[in-house]
């Protein structure tokens, strides 16, 4: 696909005021990006207000890690797309396997989530992804393709809409799938997309997430289809994430 790269930062559960300079410290490295890469931050939903005042102007946007199904009311704890976008988020990530898995989100929650960011605007990030089983068992594309099916929304709306493929063997772990074998799944995606959503398909930007580093960055994001980056722990790092998005 064409259009700059995607460089996402997830903070999961890290972060506190005292964390602000490495957000600082990560906007300050971005400026000097040439237009080919978009960079955005989804630090803990606490620190998402005072991030946005942090990083007006500057290269980074803000993206918020879940968001409700529901639009507002009686659901403690939770937290509303439009509450996210009020405190400055632009994205969203949903199906993140830690929720599929900790919180056991099923896909049509994922969907029904995405449907709720993109009627508030916001960009859906939806994680998808083989676990270790699948895989040993050769299960990988089925397994894609069944996420594809039931957890991304048929909007219209493709530019709000990107799929992150994270095996859910490769994150937080140091080990990452072969370029091949991402190549595979990547092409793979594009294919269900088009399947689904027919030549507007095209438009909706797939990102790799999974172990990524400063050393592997650059060979994931040569191969085709790969449209970007969803990093975890190397973005808490601001050294090390400007270095992944320098890259793109
Ligand atoms: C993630 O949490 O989405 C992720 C890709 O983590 P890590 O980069 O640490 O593997």
């Amino acid at each position: 696909m064409t259009g700059p790269y995607l460089i996402a930062g997830n903070w999961k559960m890290n972060g506190l005021n005292s964390s602000l300079a490495v957000l600082e410290e990560t906007a300050r490295s971005c400026e000097h990006l040439n237009e080919e890469v978009d960079v955005v931050v989804f630090p803990p939903a606490t620190l998402l207000a005072v991030s946005s005042i942090l990083l007006k102007d500057t290269r980074v946007q803000l993206g918020g890690q879940d968001c409700s199904s529901e639009v507002s009311g009686a659901f403690t704890g939770e937290i509303s797309a439009s509450m996210l976008k009020d405190a400055g988020a632009k994205f969203v990530i949903l199906g993140h396997s830690e929720r599929r898995q900790r919180h056991a989100e099923s896909d049509d929650l994922v969907r029904r989530k995405a449907i709720q960011a993109v009627q508030e605007g916001l960009k859906a990030v939806i994680c998808i992804g083989e676990i270790a089983q699948e895989k040993a068992d050769g299960k990988t594309l089925a397994a894609v393709s069944d996420q594809i099916l039931y957890s991304v929304p048929r909007t219209s709306a493709v530019d709000q809409i990107v799929i992150a493929y994270e095996p859910k063997w490769a994150i937080g772990t140091g080990v990452t799938p072969t370029l091949d074998e991402i190549a595979v799944v990547h092409k793979h995606i594009r294919v269900e997309l088009l399947a689904h959503w027919g030549e507007s398909g095209r438009g909706i930007r797939i990102l790799y997430g999974g172990s990524v580093k400063p050393s592997n960055a650059t060979e994931i994001l040569a191969i085709s289809e790969v449209g970007g980056l969803l990093v975890g722990g190397a973005s808490l790092d601001a050294k090390q994430f400007s270095a992944i998005c320098e890259h793109g």
